[in-house]
């Protein structure tokens, strides 16, 4: 089972990215290094509602 979930930036807390993950494989709070266009580096990006 797959649902939508939207990262947001750790550091300025923009939402930058929407992607999908399986609530089996990863129940927990998703947190994904990616690249923050606002911070202009990579960030620790951590999941929303
Ligand atoms: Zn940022």
């Amino acid at each position: 089972m797959r649902v939508g979930v939207t990262l947001s930036c750790t550091d300025c807390k923009n939402r930058n990215y929407r992607t999908q993950k399986s609530k089996n494989n990863n129940p927990e709070r998703l947190e994904l290094k990616k690249y923050c266009p606002v911070c202009k580096k990579q960030t620790v990006h951590r999941e929303t509602k």
